[in-house]
């Protein structure tokens, strides 16, 4: 939803996300008014009050920093999980991307970015986790297996 404000009346409402762009009819007075959005750029013959809300974006790099944070400890988490007798050492960074990542896709609706990133993040750190024991299982138990036949 878009927050739109009447100029004619005054009334603050939300117009539908699809009317971005175009005149959407005030629920008070009946008025058109010019709803912001993509197809109208900001500051452009639209007489909304409300500067353009949609363009309102929280200032810092939190979430975009921790989604590829997560992205990047996930992928370390993989890498690390492939080197012999230490990958387990590996479930630290999977575990802290996880984190990661589920933070920065909670919030990344609310600050406005895409969650591909976190996503990513998420998708890796998810496959370290599973991963690692399954691959320590397998060299556990062809260690165990090469003593036995060496006996
Ligand atoms: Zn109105």
């Amino acid at each position: 939803m878009i927050p739109v404000s009447c100029p004619n009346c005054g009334f603050g409402f939300d117009a539908p996300d699809e009317s971005a762009g175009k005149a959407y009819r005030c629920q008070k007075c009946g008025k058109s008014v010019q709803v912001p959005g993509v197809p109208v750029p900001p500051g452009g013959a639209a007489p909304v009050a409300v500067g353009a809300p949609v363009a309102v974006a929280p200032a810092g790099g939190g979430a975009g920093g921790m989604a590829i944070a997560g992205m990047v400890l996930g992928i370390s988490a993989l890498a690390i999980s492939f080197i012999p007798c230490i990958g387990w050492i590996a479930f630290l960074p999977a575990v802290t991307g996880l984190v990661l990542s589920i933070v920065a896709l909670a919030t990344a609706k609310k600050a406005g970015r895409s969650k591909g990133a976190a996503v990513a993040g998420l998708v890796c750190s998810t496959v370290a986790i599973i991963w690692i024991p399954i691959y320590i299982a397998v060299i556990v138990g062809s260690a165990m297996h090469a003593v036995h036949t060496l006996r």
